[in-house]
């Protein structure tokens, strides 16, 4: 069943790339893992998963002390300054990073550690007021400040578009995060590289793919729905 659905998220992923003309080489897919029990990462990973999202600190440090040693470990939930110091050693992305403060909690643990930690800037750019993220407004001006942190490179930008029927309807936020992305990458700041774009899930990864993700989360349709009571 797992196999089938990751082949049909591929599927998806290939044809959006036909339709934008762009190289399936270019866009990682993350496998959102959260709430999944340990089987079902390990039968992802038989199929050729590596990259595995999760959004709870506790949970991401277990699973990646069971798991090999090979596997890529993203980040994406809302991160607590307090906790940085547990993933700090081995997370591959931090893809929620949304205040300065933030980033140099991250910076003093990068520095702990000895490794220079990659971040996303997460920006709410469709204004839900229920949402994390820095607007589009703010963005320029935070990367500006995050990037003399030596030990946190900015990689680029992630959104979490708001959930909507028509994932057309979520067509104009890519737009904007990705237009955004070019305008902070013509400044060439030090310590900014802004190739990577994390946006699209589920419901809308072919529009965020045709609007220039580079990173695609997705979780149900890899794993099914969750169930948070277990
Ligand atoms: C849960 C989650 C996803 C995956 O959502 P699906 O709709 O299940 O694909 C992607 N990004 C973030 C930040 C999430 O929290």
């Amino acid at each position: 069943m797992l196999k089938e659905q990751i082949d049909k998220v591929e599927q998806e992923i290939l044809w959006a790339c036909q339709k934008a003309g762009r190289k399936r080489e270019e866009i990682t897919l993350i496998a959102v893992s959260k709430t999944k029990p340990l089987e079902l990462l390990e039968e992802a990973m038989a199929y050729g998963m590596k990259d595995f999202g999760e959004n709870k600190v506790q949970e991401m440090t277990h699973k990646w002390e069971v798991l090999p040693d090979d596997l890529h470990w993203h980040f994406i939930g809302h991160l607590q300054r307090n906790k940085v110091k547990y993933i700090a050693p081995r997370v591959y992305l931090v893809h929620s990073v949304d205040s300065l403060r933030l980033a140099e909690a991250i910076h003093k643990e990068g520095k702990k550690n000895g490794r220079v930690i990659p971040i996303l800037i997460e920006v709410n750019a469709a204004q839900e007021e229920s949402k994390f993220g820095l607007s589009l407004a703010a963005t320029p001006g935070v990367v500006n400040e995050i990037a003399s942190l030596s030990h946190v490179k900015i990689e680029g930008l992630m959104t979490i578009a708001p959930f909507v029927e028509n994932p057309e309807d979520n067509r104009v936020h890519f737009r904007n995060l990705y237009q955004l992305s070019v305008d902070i990458k013509q400044k060439n700041i030090d310590n900014v590289s802004m190739n990577v774009l994390s946006m699209g899930m589920t419901n809308d990864f072919s529009v965020a793919i045709e609007e220039g993700a580079t990173m695609v989360r997705v979780g149900t349709a890899i794993f099914g729905e969750r169930n948070y009571k277990v």
